[in-house]
């Protein structure tokens, strides 16, 4: 564990000149050290990343139960969406996911073996979610990617890039890969801030990939260049998706409704959409959906 945080503590204190980066790496290791406080001990060994959860509960301390008889899986490299309004429960799901928290019944796996027993860093070193919130830090571009994988090179990180089709975009900042995005990267547009984001977690190169909102409200013309880096990052990856995003819902291979913390609704998008279910209202609902990227395919989600 130490050892693997090391990379993550080196790149802190190499940005320690700034004190808001340094504040923000803080932060983000003080996260680390307390889910490894709740966290089990065991090491995950290197997995193909079938994602399941059989019969899932949850409660916030003492709390009520906010996941209720939770049953999903993910084969390795397919693609799941979970969608459902504010307070269905999607991210407490997601963080189950990571090992953020434990089950209070049932169990969540990943290749059979139950999370409940490794540690959350374990964990994270193949399973990485990304969050709307993309933690952007005011460095240059190249400092916010490293933090996927601090060990690595510049070129790796261009690779990253280009892999995603981010590299020109990068490159058209005003000082290229050496841009300082601002604050939480105020100083950039919400679709390139995402392409940032996604960049760090192509570096980061996980096994598993849990997407919660990190691609809602897209600037329009960002908004292709944007699914297309998703399309990409998730290739060849099992990914977990929380979005309402009509044109990357529509290419997920499955997608699980939840309401009040339970499955209502489960299946292939298309035959979702058709029958015209909670998924229809749901996507329909969102900001965001553009004709122009699902052409002809409108009037089937009316
Ligand atoms: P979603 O991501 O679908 O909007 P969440 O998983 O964030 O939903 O929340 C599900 C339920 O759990 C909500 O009722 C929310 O208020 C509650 N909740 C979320 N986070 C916490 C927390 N840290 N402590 C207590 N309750 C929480
Ligand atoms: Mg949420």
């Amino acid at each position: 564990v130490k050892r693997m945080l090391n990379p993550v503590r080196d790149l802190a204190h190499l940005l320690g000149q700034s004190s808001d980066i340094a504040t923000s790496a803080r932060r983000i290791l003080d996260v680390l050290d307390l889910e490894e406080e709740r966290s089990g001990t065991g090491t995950l060994p290197p997995v193909e990343g079938a994602v399941a959860f059989d019969d899932v509960t949850f409660a916030y301390d003492g709390g009520p139960d906010v996941l209720h008889g939770i049953t999903l899986k993910a084969e390795p490299g397919q693609h799941i969406g979970i969608v459902g309004t504010s307070g269905a429960g999607k991210s407490t799901l997601m963080q189950l996911l990571v090992r953020l928290y434990t089950p209070t019944g049932g169990t969540v796996t990943i290749d059979g073996h139950d999370l409940t027993d490794i540690s959350s860093a374990s964990v994270r070193s193949q399973v990485l979610l990304v969050t709307q919130e993309a933690q952007l830090f005011d460095g240059t571009v190249t400092e916010n990617i490293l933090f996927g994988r601090p060990d690595a090179t510049d070129e790796e990180v261009v690779e990253a890039a280009k892999s995603l089709g981010a590299h020109e975009a990068i490159m058209g900042l005003r000082n290229g890969y050496g841009t300082r995005v601002g604050e939480r990267g105020s100083r950039l547009s919400v679709g390139e801030r995402q392409l940032i984001a996604l960049a760090r977690a192509m570096l980061a190169d996980p096994r598993v990939i849990v997407l919660d909102e990190a691609v809602s409200s897209v600037d329009p013309e960002r908004q292709r260049l944007v699914l297309s880096a998703i399309r990409r990052l998730l290739d060849c990856r099992t990914a977990v998706v929380v979005a309402h995003w009509l044109p990357l819902v529509e290419d997920l291979d499955q997608v699980f409704v939840i309401e009040d913390g339970r499955i209502v609704e489960s299946g292939r998008p298309v035959e979702l959409f058709t029958a015209g279910g909670r998924l229809t209202e749901l996507c329909d609902a969102q900001e965001g959906r553009t004709p122009r990227n699902t052409p002809g395919k409108d009037n089937a989600h009316v």
